[in-house]
């Protein structure tokens, strides 16, 4: 089954213009991440030392990005010892084709999907599509997105623009075509949705030969791999098939178990609101007469090592996905995750896909601008990434792009002009002096109705005052002289 994609998506100001004439999206968005805040405000309000965790999680961050070579080189040794085996892939090609190989090498038609990121982020779904492969996605959420030939639109609920009723809508009308069907009659009652789910699952866990699943940490001194979750569909998938592949960003490990035990406090709090996950899988490579007979580990760059090169922006490579970033922006409460036009939606989509995908197309030029720099997003995140600083950062770089490709932007050329009125002092008085004259003839207060041309733009979306009738330096000039 394919997925929708994110090919093709408008530029962020024109999505989020579309997403915010859908009332009930506001709705389900408004509800949902009210919810999840408080529930993490109450669980981060119940330790004394969570600013002390905070920088614990970002100096481990910042220490196994400095020395990330080394620990990727310690994690393949250690995965390999324990019976597992690492492959490297350059791009979301080289991953896909890698996995549809191992796949078609088992003989298998068909693999589980644990929730993951990483496999979104290279589009895996339609790569095994096109080798003939189908993928089901078992997390809930996930789940929900596949029936409904939806796009995710938050990093840990997917569906979160979803309300029940159209849950159970999606629910009745595909889940026949892929396996047991929904029962007749089924409610939105979210236990009875859930129940839905969980038929429609167990016979696919109890045939499946392959899985696929993300990671959330590798700890590269014993080469484990760690996956928390909620709802116990992920230990199913990591535990009975017999080959398991596992996808990751290279920016997934960290030294020491010791640094681990930061993470499992920082995450769940962060995340669901929670004291601890429900459940924490963690294997090394394979066990003798339990769990899968073959272990395969694909570490993805996908344009990590070119943040990794960026001093500034290299921080987002310190994200551990907890989306507590998502449910404190007030730009992400309205529009929702699609408007961001990737898997990574919200303030930690805005500074990550400019980064991995780089800036050449529209979308990820707009991307940047899809915030407000309040900083709710940098208080909110537990290893301190400065995505407000970030997002200046990139948008210098979209603005340095802009200027080397000569482009004749309105608001380049309006800098332009500003910078040669505002380089003399003459210059400034005379413009000030003609702004005055003009707000004499408008001879009204407040707010300019529309202006003209490419300058709409502007009053458009902002109150744009009218000029004082007297400047600051003249005012100076007649009382003080
Ligand atoms: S940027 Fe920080 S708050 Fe946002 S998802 Fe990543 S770790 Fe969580």
């Amino acid at each position: 089954m394919k997925n929708a994609t994110f090919l093709g998506m408008p530029t962020f100001p024109d999505a989020a213009e579309r997403a915010l004439a859908d009332s009930q999206l506001r709705r389900n968005l408004a509800h949902a991440t009210a919810t999840i805040r408080s529930r993490r405000a109450a669980a981060v309000a119940e330790l004394d030392d969570w600013e002390r965790l905070r920088e614990a999680g970002r100096a481990v961050k910042e220490r196994t990005l400095r020395r990330l070579d080394r620990y990727l080189v310690q994690l393949e040794e250690r995965v390999t010892a324990a019976g597992g085996q690492v492959h490297w892939a350059r791009d979301a090609e080289e991953a896909n084709r890698i996995v549809v190989d191992l796949v078609r090498a088992t003989g298998e038609r068909e693999v589980l999907k644990v929730k993951s990121m990483a496999t979104q982020e290279i589009g895996l779904n339609d790569a095994l599509a096109d080798a003939g492969i189908a993928a089901y996605e078992t997390d809930l959420a996930e789940l929900i997105v596949q029936l409904g030939q939806d796009r995710p639109s938050h990093i840990l609920v997917p569906a979160i623009h979803r309300n029940r009723a159209e849950i159970r809508e999606i629910f009745l009308r595909t889940m026949d075509a892929y396996g047991a069907p929904a029962p007749a009659g089924l409610d939105d009652d979210p236990r009875h949705l859930a129940e839905a789910a969980r038929r429609h699952l167990r016979e696919k866990f109890l045939r499946a030969k392959v899985a696929v699943s993300g990671v959330n940490f590798l700890v590269a001194e014993t080469g484990t791999a760690v996956v928390v979750e909620s709802e116990g569909n992920g230990r199913m998938c990591l535990t009975l098939p017999e080959t398991l592949i596992s996808v990751a960003g290279i920016e997934k490990v960290i030294p020491t178990w010791q640094d681990l035990e930061v993470f499992l406090q920082l995450l769940p709090r962060s995340s669901t609101g929670e004291r601890m996950n429900p459940y924490t899988s963690t294997w090394t490579g394979t066990t003798a007469a339990d769990g899968p007979r073959a272990f395969h580990l694909i570490l993805l760059d996908g344009g990590r090592t070119e943040a990794l090169a960026d001093p500034v922006g290299r921080q987002a490579l310190h994200c551990i996905r907890c989306s507590a970033c998502l449910n404190v922006c007030p730009v992400y409460e309205r529009v929702g995750g699609h408007a961001y036009g990737s898997v990574y939606p919200g303030p930690i989509g805005a500074v990550l896909s400019p980064q991995l995908r780089g800036t050449a197309s529209d979308v990820d030029r707009s991307l940047p601008y899809a915030s407000t720099l309040c900083g709710a997003c940098y208080e909110a995140c537990p290893v301190k990434i400065d995505i407000p600083e970030l997002l200046l950062h990139l948008r210098a770089r979209v603005v340095d792009q802009q200027r080397e490709r000569l482009v004749p932007r309105p608001e380049r050329l309006g800098m332009t002009a500003a910078r040669w009125v505002l380089s003399a002092p003459w210059r400034l008085a005379a413009a000030q002096r003609a702004g005055a004259v003009a707000a004499r003839l408008v001879g009204r207060r407040g707010p300019v109705g529309r202006l003209p041309g490419p300058l709409s733009r502007w009053t458009d979306a902002r109150d744009a005052p009218v000029p004082a009738t007297e400047s600051f330096r003249a005012w100076w000039k007649r009382t003080r002289s």
